[in-house]
């Protein structure tokens, strides 16, 4: 079954989030369910750069936008195409600009991204049709669309349709004036299609024209059907509860094992944890931080926005200072809270340390060093980070929310009593709650055969992308049979 996987980023080569991650582990896991996976990517500066044998497919045809379509292959062997356009040669950022804000031309980015993923189900590629057409994100949200502007065209269906929302917060809406520029028919402008409260929407294009759509984690798959979390499309994916379906993401073991990661200070694994205690002190040295064993060492890897908790995580730093706890945060975003994490660690200098930017190394040194994993999101759809923090013994702490849910199960007493416990779990959005939470990892942490019993727990957890792999290519079945 030929698949091709429509996104904007993909790990090692660009990565502004979790979305990279899955796009890059993915084919190869749907590899061994039948699957044929290649993937279209804009041809980002820094995509281009990592595909070494990247060249013009023959026979070239005109795309829009002046681009051309090239083909190579990833370092796993993956087929990809890269559409090569002007446009896409200028900015770091593939969303946003210098000035912070996104790009000036990002309709037609995005835009061309969908209309090439349908025109590969037309046959651009003659040697290479896909049966099924899986887009990410409101990046590539439009591929469904065209799809269907294509069949209407050639009077027949040329390709299944998948579209997973790895955020329904970014929903790529535009003024209604971008119209003539995407080349669609009138008619999908419509208040059921396109319209969005008098502007066009990518995100609600993808959610109404895909044959299925499928979220990152299956509390999020419910949680998005409420107007509370819905970020206005509720109504509409509530008529498609019956297409949706959420699948967890998985995490790649050759990227994210202690027993393998070349970049920690010391290798270890559930039978043998003594280079986890290297790490810790490894990481201590390296913030500047106290030597203290006593209390738990925090440590955050997010970007700094709103949704990631940060609030909470500062107006309960002194819960955490208070029982001689220590924080490390790798972050990159908001400037605001950039600044208030700073002024915290100058304050703190001890217990506090704080790096900005985006730095992969340091996120796994973070991973494997600290006590603890913070993540105690607003909304979350699935979180890759409480899942790496599993994987490294490096007990979760969460909020009740979207993929965290099903992913980490709390220290409370009966979850302890049967060995369930995972990590620390809090209900509401509150500091009250997070404090709590807080508490529960310090009084557990001062125990170490506890600990060591829930640490063990969590590195059995098995979320790896094979059992993913099979829903995603049960799915393509479904929607080409
Ligand atoms: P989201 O996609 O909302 O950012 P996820 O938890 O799904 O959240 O994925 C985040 C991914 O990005 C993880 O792999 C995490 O380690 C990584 N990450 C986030 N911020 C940074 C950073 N500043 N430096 C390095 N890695 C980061």
């Amino acid at each position: 079954m030929r698949v091709l996987q429509v996104c904007s980023e993909l790990f090692p080569l660009l990565k502004t989030g979790g979305l990279a991650d899955v796009c890059a582990a993915l084919p190869t896991a749907l590899a061994t369910h039948g699957c044929e996976v290649r993937v279209l990517l804009p041809a980002f500066p820094a995509i281009r750069a990592g595909i070494a044998d990247a060249k013009p497919l023959a026979p070239a045809f005109a795309l829009p936008e002046g681009a051309q379509l090239l083909h190579g292959t990833l370092a796993d062997s993956t087929r990809v195409y890269l559409i090569d356009a002007p446009m896409y040669a200028h900015g770091a950022n593939p969303y946003i600009g210098a000035d912070g804000l996104p790009h000036a031309d990002s309709h037609r980015r995005f835009a061309l991204l969908g209309r090439v993923g349908a025109q590969l189900a037309e046959g651009l590629d003659p040697g290479w049709q896909p049966a099924v057409v899986h887009s990410h994100d409101w990046h590539a949200a439009l591929a469904p669309v065209y799809l269907q502007a294509a069949a209407m065209r050639h009077r027949r269906r040329l390709a299944g349709s998948v579209f997973t929302i790895h955020n329904l917060a970014f929903q790529g809406v535009f003024p209604m004036v971008v119209e003539p520029e995407l080349g669609l028919p009138a008619e999908f402008f419509g208040m059921r299609r396109l319209e969005f409260y008098g502007q066009v929407s990518f995100m609600k294009g993808g959610l109404v024209h895909a044959d299925r759509l499928t979220t990152v984690s299956p509390t999020y798959a419910r949680e998005i059907q409420t107007e509370e979390q819905g970020c206005g499309l509720d109504g509409v994916l509530r008529e498609r509860a019956g297409d949706l379906s959420g699948i967890l993401n998985g995490v790649d073991p050759k990227v994210w094992s202690p027993a393998t990661d070349a970049g920690i200070a010391a290798l270890y694994s559930a039978t043998s944890m003594g280079g986890k205690a290297a790490c810790r002190t490894a990481l201590q040295a390296e913030f500047g931080l106290a030597p203290q064993q006593e209390a738990p060492l925090f440590g955050i890897v997010s970007r700094l926005t709103d949704q990631k908790g940060f609030n909470l995580v500062l107006a309960g730093l002194d819960e955490l200072l208070g029982r001689g706890a220590q924080l490390v945060v790798l972050g990159s975003g908001d400037p605001a809270l950039e600044a208030e994490l700073r002024a915290a660690a100058a304050a703190h200098p001890a217990q506090v340390a704080v790096r900005f930017g985006y730095d992969e190394a340091l996120a796994h040194r973070i991973v494997a060093g600290a006590d603890v994993i913070g993540v105690p999101s607003r909304f979350e759809p699935c979180g890759l980070t409480q899942l790496y923090g599993l994987r490294y013994g490096t007990l979760p702490l969460v909020r009740r929310v979207g993929g965290l849910a099903d992913s980490v199960v709390d220290c409370a007493l009966e979850n302890l009593a049967d060995g369930s416990a995972t990590g620390f779990v809090f209900e509401r959005f509150d500091v009250g709650d997070y404090r709590a939470a807080v508490r529960r990892a310090c009084v557990l942490h001062a125990r170490p055969d506890e600990w060591r019993r829930v640490q063990a727990t969590a590195m059995a957890q098995n979320f790896d992308w094979d059992a993913a792999a099979a829903r995603y290519a049960a799915l393509y079945r479904s929607v080409i049979a």
